[in-house]
């Protein structure tokens, strides 16, 4: 037997001894015992639940035999762990199993064509960043839709849905999978897609890991460019920058760029919020703000735009398709910036975010973020109370702020996201060193309650990215209409409640 389970020796009280003695005597036969500390962390540093144990499976079936033990118990429940990213401890099981994915994540790794077109099966546990480096590399393929940072597992963000600057066009990475292996709250491994098993396939997606453990995905590809032209304009009000930017996301393929993002920065000198988070390509570029135009308020808008192009393409004609797309826009003169890079280094330009960050000891600090998707209909409402009040300061990272077509998020998936056609993505990554040189995080979370309710209070039409709540009526306000379809699913594929405790739907059955 390859995978092995580790199990944390915290027990001290009879009840816990006799959990664990049950518990580990169904268990051991199967796997080797330990101890670990990654189980009980995640990228939040906020939270922090021991497990029982600690599995690493290295097929679907040691998954399923993981499930299985799990289910013969009155109480023990299973996470799957895809790379911990999570800021609120969802990867994590109180006293129960947590799954290492990433144990997995060389088990598949498949090239085929259907009807004339790529695919990649690849594990649930794999990183984004392995699946880019193997499907440029080996095929000079690579998969449509990203998340902008790619040390994340498949099944962690199909999960969530997976969003970037390529979402506009082909959806959420949860749009352009087509087939998932799935191993459910029962511990039956099934094969699904949009004909076979579809309930289950349509309900892991977006699923917060409620209703099975993704074991497979099999991943739309496309011809992977070979650079990048990255563009970053400015523009001091919301008015312009919103008009551009959903012009920009309704363009057909072919007559736009490939990638639009944008943020809100502080308009101010300050290191971390301010002009100089804007250049690309710092020193050789400099933000002057003499070119800022004295109207202006707070904070200002930062359009970010791509286009792929082939080393075989002129660079007159990139440049040509680029001048004509900028034309249209209305940024402020005087502060464009843009760099040709290789389309591996546009993919990874997070890294280098992240360096620093470990360098300067906020990557290792607790992360109290706040994701979310507002209306485009409220969103000049949450400009003025929200970037120019509440934030107007910054939040010690980006504040990301874009615009994303409903119509490519498929309703069948569990995800929800605003009514409006055209919502926008909000996501305050905060990157704050501990006290005492920065705040304490309870006071960041209660700024995040704080913005949260005040969108409930104001009506707008919004929801959670990578929700997180305490109670499950707070679940039934987040799903709404869709909530009586998550709980008959969660019924049919995870009967016992034993999947993805961490989330906090559903006490576990025994
Ligand atoms: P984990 O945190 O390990 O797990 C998340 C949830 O999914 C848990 O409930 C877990 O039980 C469940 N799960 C994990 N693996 C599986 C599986 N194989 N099958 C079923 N359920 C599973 N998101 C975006 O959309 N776009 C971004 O650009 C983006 N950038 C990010 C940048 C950083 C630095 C960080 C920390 C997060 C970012 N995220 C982004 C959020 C990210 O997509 C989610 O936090 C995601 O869940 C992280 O993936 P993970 O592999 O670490 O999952």
């Amino acid at each position: 037997m390859i995978a092995y389970l580790e199990v944390e020796h915290f027990v001290h009280g009879n009840e816990t001894e006799s959990i664990r003695n049950d518990d580990v005597s169904a268990l051991e036969a199967n796997f080797d015992l330990s101890t670990t500390g990654i189980a009980s962390k995640d990228f939040g540093g906020m939270k922090s639940f021991k497990p029982l144990a600690l599995i690493r499976p290295t097929t679907a079936a040691e998954v399923a035999q993981a499930v299985k033990a799990a289910t013969r118990t009155s109480h023990l429940t299973v996470a799957a762990r895809g790379n911990g990213h999570s800021i609120n401890g969802q990867a994590m099981a109180d006293k129960g199993l947590v799954l290492d994915m990433r144990a997995m994540e060389n088990h598949y790794f498949q090239l085929l064509y259907l009807d004339g077109s790529p695919y990649v099966d690849v594990s649930g546990g794999a990183l984004w960043e392995d699946v880019l480096k193997r499907c440029v590399l080996q095929f000079g393929l690579a998969p449509r839709s990203w998340t902008d940072y790619l040390s994340l597992t498949v099944g962690g963000t199909l999960s969530n849905a997976g969003v970037s600057g390529q979402a506009f066009r082909y959806g959420p990475q949860t749009s352009n999978v087509t087939e998932l292996e799935v191993v459910n709250g029962k511990g039956d491994t099934l094969i699904c897609n949009e004909t076979q098993n579809s309930e289950l396939f349509f309900a892991t997606l977006g699923g917060l890991g409620q209703f099975g453990i993704i074991t497979r995905a099999r991943v739309m590809l496309q011809q992977a460019p070979h650079m990048v032209k990255w563009i970053r304009v400015v523009y001091s009000e919301i008015e312009d920058f919103t008009r551009d930017a959903e012009w920009l996301v309704i363009r057909q393929e072919g007559e736009g760029f490939d990638y639009v993002e944008g943020f809100v920065f502080v308009n101010s000198d300050d290191p971390c919020n301010g002009w100089s988070t804007v250049p690309i390509d710092p020193p050789n570029q400099r933000f002057d703000p003499v070119h800022i135009p004295s109207t202006s308020g707070p904070v200002l808008y930062c359009l970010e735009l791509a286009l792929h192009y082939r080393n075989t393409d002129h660079s007159s004609h990139v440049d040509m398709v680029v001048g004509g797309l900028l034309k249209r826009l209305g940024f402020v003169e005087g502060l464009k910036f843009e760099v040709d890079i290789t389309y591996m280094e546009f993919m990874l330009r997070v890294n280098r975010a992240e360096e620093e960050a470990k360098c300067n000891g906020t990557w290792d600090a607790p992360h109290p973020w706040l994701n979310m998707f507002v209306s485009k209909s409220n969103i000049i409402d949450f400009d003025r109370e929200v970037f120019k009040k509440i934030l107007k300061h910054g939040v010690g990272g980006p504040i990301l702020v874009y615009p994303l077509l409903r119509n490519k998020w498929d309703n069948r998936h569990s995800v929800v996201v605003p009514e409006s056609n055209i919502f926008y993505i909000i996501a305050l990554l905060r990157f704050i060193p501990p006290p005492p040189k920065g705040p304490p995080s309870e006071l960041l979370v209660a700024q995040n309650h704080a913005i949260i309710q005040l969108c409930y209070n104001k009506g707008f039409d919004f929801k959670l990215y990578l929700p997180h709540y305490q109670s499950q009526e707070n679940w039934m306000r987040h799903y709404g209409d869709k909530w009586s379809r998550f709980v008959d699913r969660k019924a049919v594929f995870d009967p016992l409640a034993i999947l993805a405790p961490g989330q906090r739907f559903f006490s576990r059955i025994p």
